[in-house]
């Protein structure tokens, strides 16, 4: 693993401007399913500040128009081939370029006027394959339609983990990407786009990349798998995550294919929006504070918790949780813990959604512990912004995360996470040892260990100079976007350099 690091970045021609397209299938404020669409609505920007010219393409899904956000047409059509098919998609693009940064729709209603970005509530939508092998071909004619010449395509995840292929097979001559490399940063290594081998129908790619060395994993076709054959760089969302990733135990299968290519690996921990997550601005608080008015946090909490009708015990701290309700998250070692936890002297609130199961357990946890507990089974962003805000400490207790956004949030409110030691929660938390650190956290994976790291943070809770250090420590941290934007562009002019040096490109 390979690290980037934003200190040495100095050895080139710091202010060359880079041409980069961004394809991504989320971002805010256009569609959002978890934090991929975060870091993709603001590391362009941040990218832009830095002087580079970015465009990104997301596909126009219903989201996207109900987002309110204008769109103007930009009246170029482009030709995308699917199977037999030449399917014909419009380019829409954002009426008020955000901060410098392009930003490109793919209009295609019959794959993206839906419901939901990925699913519906039988499951993933069976066409997933059309619909993202359409997505990463538009993506690659859209490049060309600009007639830009590109030096980075920086891809996100399976949904765009055919575009490294096609720019090694069917795009490799063509002019505009003489000179282009690809990244595709791995935001979450559980999910692969796993089709059946029949699906390379629609690709249009030769059956010879059908094999263990190219696109096939076990008889089918894998676009992430691809990506990470074909990129140029595979980079993931924190360094112990590139790390974990290698190992059979996270690697989901793909670990040995993460080792092969070990020297092309990094790990660059994500950033936070300092613009939406701020406690001081916070459009969606009724009360904003600052570290050093702490006591106003406090009449955050008295008023959510009166509202999510939670019985106020004296003293008690008041735990949030906010999370995709999905086996990642460690909610079943929350399960082994959570009635230990609320016969203690604390309080919990909990919001997301996800599977039924999950759904069900917290709905029976409620009926046991109605006045200690509130279970808020929704997508609400007003709400979790004022959980962040109101809550003292902040859960998440993740079987793997590969950087995760919560425990980054929880900290800039002065919300202590309580966190398992993986991924970037291991690279984000540290345990407070009464004068460094930021938070508390757990190695082993069980409820024994969840309820341990948890009764040391209520411990301290009572202790309110320390508690009070604690806070200061974790709203003081930065994890600002400037940092892990500028070892993006560190990267880029890596890859850059070696494009130059490679005969013929
Ligand atoms: P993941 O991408 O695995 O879901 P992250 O921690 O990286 O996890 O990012 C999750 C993002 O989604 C955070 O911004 C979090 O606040 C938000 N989020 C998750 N669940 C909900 C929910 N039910 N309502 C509102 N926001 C949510």
């Amino acid at each position: 693993m390979i690290q980037i690091g934003w200190g040495n970045y100095k050895g080139w021609d710091d202010t060359v401007t880079m041409k980069i397209l961004f394809p991504v299938s989320e971002a805010v404020p256009f569609a959002k399913t978890g934090g991929l669409a975060d870091v993709a609505g603001t590391l362009p920007q941040a990218l832009a500040r830095l002087g580079h010219e970015v465009y990104t393409v997301l596909p126009l899904y219903r989201h996207v128009r109900n987002t309110g956000v204008g769109l103007n047409s930009t009246r170029l059509k482009l030709s995308v081939p699917l199977g037999n098919q030449v399917l014909s998609a419009e380019v829409w693009e954002a009426q008020t370029p955000s901060n410098g940064v392009h930003q490109y729709f793919i209009q295609y209603d019959p794959f993206f006027d839906r419901a939901e970005l990925y699913h519906n509530a039988e499951g993933d939508y069976r066409d997933n394959d059309q619909r993202f092998t359409f997505f990463c071909r538009a993506v690659m004619e859209l490049g060309i339609t600009l007639g830009q010449s590109w030096d980075i395509i920086h891809c996100h995840d399976w949904h765009t983990g055919l575009i490294p292929v096609y720019l090694k097979t069917l795009y490799a001559h063509e002019t505009v990407y003489r000179h282009c490399r690809s990244v595709i940063t791995i935001h979450n290594l559980a999910y692969q786009g796993l089709f059946p081998r029949e699906s390379m129908s629609y690709t249009g790619l030769p059956d010879s990349l059908f094999s263990a060395e190219g696109v096939e994993f076990w008889g089918r076709l894998n676009f992430l798998k691809s990506g990470l054959i074909f990129a140029d760089w595979i980079n993931t969302v924190s360094p112990t995550y590139a790390r974990e990733i290698q190992t059979a135990e996270l690697g989901h299968g793909l670990d040995g294919v993460l080792r092969q290519r070990k020297h092309e690996l990094s790990g660059i921990l994500n950033g936070l929006d300092y613009t939406i997550w701020n406690p001081q601005n916070d459009p969606f608080l009724p009360i904003h504070f600052q570290p050093h008015e702490l006591e106003r946090k406090q009449e955050l909490k008295a008023e959510l918790m009166e509202e999510q009708r939670i019985f106020a015990i004296k003293d008690a701290p008041l735990v949030g949780m906010i999370s995709r309700l999905d086996e990642q998250k460690g909610l079943d070692i929350l399960a082994e813990a959570a009635e230990t936890l609320l016969n203690l002297n604390m309080h919990l609130i909990i919001l997301g959604t996800g599977t039924r199961k999950f759904h069900e357990y917290f709905l029976h946890l409620k009926s046991k512990f109605a006045r200690k507990l509130a279970v808020n089974l929704a997508f609400n962003n007003e709400l979790a912004h004022r959980i962040y805000a109101a809550s003292d400490m902040f859960l998440m207790p993740s079987r793997f995360e590969p950087c995760g956004l919560g425990q980054l949030i929880a900290m800039r409110y002065g919300t202590i996470p309580i966190v398992r030691h993986t991924g970037g929660l291991a690279d984000t938390v540290i345990e407070f040892d009464g004068k460094q650190g930021n938070g508390f956290c757990f190695q082993e994976y069980s409820g024994h260990a969840l309820v341990n790291a948890a009764r040391r943070a209520f411990d301290l809770y009572q202790d309110k100079d320390a508690w009070q250090k604690v806070v200061h420590n974790a709203m003081q941290a930065d994890f600002s976007w400037e940092r892990a934007a500028g070892e993006y562009h560190v990267l880029y002019h890596r890859l850059r350099e070696a494009a130059a040096a490679t005969p013929g490109a």
